[in-house]
């Protein structure tokens, strides 16, 4: 057999127990478990005999290198983020962060057990709808509530309750799609009921509507344009008006507000304003301007929502009691006026003043000059920041921002954001006009201290080069 050659990479690579001999690496197997460790071990091991050539690798250096992969191998796929991009609500970092007592609510429904479907008075079998369903019924001025996983599944559950192989009317400016795929006419065809489109993309009368009704039809439905709006030549049907279409028929108008509000927000229409003007149903969703966990809410008259209840879809799409602790815990915030205001803290996000702003935008500015101000150019600017979460589309609200420019090298605001996003916790910010933007509307208390201290090793980790 031929001997392998000075340039076989076999011949620069230890065997694997000498490997996990070499300090950290043994003292890291006690901390996070051996398995992992050897793991990580043959994974390099495997990366580097790909190499075809180089010099050998010292022996520590490639322990450094397993210990880094083992550490990654170790954290858990769902990890805390920073949220430095000034969107409030961003979907893809899980909406709202929750109040104290919504928190802590959660941790202690989450502990131990609970009376989730017990009614303690009688010691019978009680429902899991009970308890956020008559603060909701106070708060939304309605007669019945219930709560399902998400506002997608509560228009699916209610479209599939009260109008399965019916025609629901509803206007083509509001057949529209809401991020991560809920469009509106894919949930009505699972849900079994028919769309019945009526009016053009920017102006639907109501005699369209009436033209439309017939002996087929289940409902109307009015969708809150969450995410875009119509603008210039544009008419709509009133919601009170659009009642009375639906109710001079004997139909029920759904509405389904998407992120609905329950305080006044930037002129959104409030739970309560949609259910006053007559609608039937109304459904919102948890996570949204609420500023609670993910849910969907079903308000509005008994004996529909009674009927949601007691369809079969309700059991799959019914919340677990985490959710409901953390919904309730939120609910109560609203019931004090200015409660919610500043306990919320996507209502407190949304609420930063100009000043305050300005002042945290300078205090991490300072923060960042004084750690890595030989490294980068650190300058404050006006710029906007997003409710997101599909609300407020047209809503700008002002900020002030750190922008921060790593001197003379090519793309190095993207390495940054990509370095500050891997790194430990991750970052998340904006990149513009080729500087990393950090927006500091969103981030919680005593956050601002680690993105300084994030932005120091993301400036190490550029250094290391990519790994
Ligand atoms: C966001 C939204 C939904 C979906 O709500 P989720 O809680 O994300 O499931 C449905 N309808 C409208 C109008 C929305 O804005």
């Amino acid at each position: 057999m031929p001997q392998p050659s000075a340039r076989d990479p076999r011949r620069r690579l230890p065997a694997i127990h000498r490997l996990l001999a070499e300090p950290p690496l043994p003292e890291l197997a006690a901390a996070i478990g051996r398995s992992v460790v050897t793991r990580a071990a043959r994974e390099e091991l495997d990366a580097r005999r790909g190499a075809r050539e180089g010099v050998p690798v010292p022996l520590p250096d490639l322990a450094a290198a397993v210990a880094r992969r083992a550490q990654a191998l170790d954290r858990p796929s769902l990890v805390r983020v920073i949220n430095a991009t000034g969107v409030v609500l961003h979907t893809n970092l899980g909406r709202a962060p929750l109040s104290r007592a919504a928190i802590a609510a959660v941790a202690q429904a989450a502990a131990g057990y609970t009376n989730l479907e017990l009614d303690l008075a009688t010691g019978e079998r009680g429902s899991r709808h009970s308890h956020a369903a008559p603060l909701l019924r106070r708060l939304c001025g309605a007669e019945a509530a219930m709560v399902v996983n998400n506002n997608a599944a509560a228009v699916l559950l209610v479209l599939a309750a009260l109008a399965a192989g019916r025609e629901v009317v509803i206007s083509r400016g509001e057949l529209v799609e809401i991020g991560g795929s809920f469009r509106v006419p894919d949930v009505m065809a699972q849900s079994g009921a028919h769309l019945r489109e009526v009016g053009t993309t920017n102006r639907t009368h109501a005699g369209d509507y009436r033209a439309a009704i017939g002996g087929e039809t289940g409902a109307l439905l009015r969708v809150h344009p969450s995410n875009y709006r119509v603008q210039g030549f544009t008419a709509a049907v009133g919601t009170e008006e659009l009642a009375a279409i639906a109710h001079g028929a004997g139909l029920p108008l759904l509405y389904d507000l998407g992120s609905g509000t329950l305080e006044e927000i930037a002129g959104e229409p409030t739970v309560a304003s949609a259910v006053a003007a007559g609608a039937d149903i109304v459904t919102f969703s948890g996570d949204k301007l609420l500023g609670g966990p993910q849910a969907g809410v079903i308000c509005g008259r008994a004996d529909l929502v009674a009927r949601c209840r007691h369809h079969p879809l309700a059991r799959a799409l019914r919340p677990d009691k985490m959710t409901l602790a953390g919904l309730e815990a939120t609910l109560r915030a609203y019931g004090e006026p200015g409660r919610a205001r500043t306990e919320i803290p996507a209502l407190v996000m949304l609420g930063r003043t100009g000043d305050e702003l300005a002042a945290a935008a300078e205090a991490l500015a300072a923060g960042i000059r004084a750690r890595c101000g030989d490294r980068l150019a650190v300058e404050l600017a006006d710029d906007v920041s997003r409710a997101g979460g599909g609300s407020l589309p047209v809503v700008d609200l002002p900020t002030r921002v750190v922008r921060l420019r790593v001197a003379g090298e090519a793309q190095s605001a993207q390495g940054l954001a990509a370095a500050l996003r891997t790194g430990e916790p991750p970052v998340l910010a904006r990149v513009q006009d080729a500087a990393l933007v950090l927006d500091p509307r969103t981030l919680l208390d005593g956050e601002d201290g680690e993105v300084v201290a994030a932005v120091a090793a993301a400036l190490e980790t550029l250094d290391r080069g990519p790994a």
